[in-house]
């Protein structure tokens, strides 16, 4: 299926309009902004904690697997060849301007049997972005993921964590469903190891897990994805010693979705 955007992502410019109302509206705009950045703070953990639909905590007997910021094709094949030995199905949140670049990876990633969710278009803090920009780049890479897989994504994650009030809207309008995590490898740092990943992921409650990792070093354009790579084994066996199935948001149960109320009365001893 051809890779149709449905219109062309401009360069990062400033809007003139916003450069005239700035000057002749600035209380407005100051209230602009702040309505802009006040859902931002759900990247930290104490609001996600209070928050569990966003942070992805599901099925108690379940891990969701998921990985940003791809597809790269120096390491993507790595993981989908991991996770195939491993038997495991995962959530992968691509970026819009990788997809397009290596449509067939997003292919071969949905014909594995995981899932692809939606990044963004480029990988830039939606706090940063001009109106309307992180509305049109959400709306090109839902698209996009549905041109190139036939599917229609289900999941939106933000870069960093970020959500505006702009995005959320944007969310509800593509018919997604915003989703954080609630453990990170911190697999992007320089001295992350396979034992250091699994170690973070597995300080908290594995049992209706949504954890986070990449399948790329998009940041330095190195290697650092190795250690998501190697941690990917044992914590897939550590899951499963204690029970926990492995796989995707959409076998998540997340909480809010129909069918949380089958596990009500769980949660809480999840979230701490
Ligand atoms: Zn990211």
């Amino acid at each position: 299926m051809p890779v149709v955007p449905r219109m062309s992502v401009v360069p990062e410019m400033v809007v003139p309009e916003m450069k005239a109302g700035r000057v002749a509206l600035p209380v407005t705009l100051t209230g602009l902004a702040l309505m802009h950045a006040a859902p931002a703070a759900t990247w930290l953990p104490i609001v996600r904690r209070r928050l569990p639909a966003l942070s992805g905590v599901g099925d108690p007997g379940h891990v969701a697997l998921t990985f940003d910021d791809g597809p790269d094709p120096r390491s993507t094949p790595r993981f989908l060849d991991e996770l195939r030995r491993l038997g495991c199905q995962a959530t992968f949140f691509v970026l819009g301007e990788a997809l397009a670049r290596h449509p067939d990876l997003g292919r071969a990633i949905v014909a594995e049997g995981h899932e692809l969710g939606v990044h963004g278009w480029r990988h830039i803090n939606a706090l940063i972005r001009w109106p309307g920009r992180v509305t049109e780049e959400i709306g090109l890479a839902a698209d996009l993921v549905w041109s190139v897989t036939g599917e229609r994504p289900l999941w939106y994650r933000p870069p960093y964590g970020v959500l505006t009030l702009e995005s959320l809207v944007a969310v509800r309008r593509e018919a997604l469903r915003p989703v954080l995590w609630t453990a990170w490898g911190k697999d992007w740092t320089a001295s992350a190891t396979p034992a250091s990943v699994l170690a973070t992921l597995t300080s908290r409650p594995l049992g209706g897990a949504t954890l986070l990792l990449h399948d790329c070093d998009r940041a330095t354009d190195g290697d650092r994805w190795r250690s998501a790579l190697g941690a990917l084994p044992r914590l897939v066996d550590r899951c499963h010693a204690m029970g926990l199935r492995v796989g995707p948001l959409r076998d998540h149960g997340v909480a809010g979705s129909p069918d949380e109320e089958k596990r009500a009365g769980h949660e809480s001893s999840l979230v701490r």
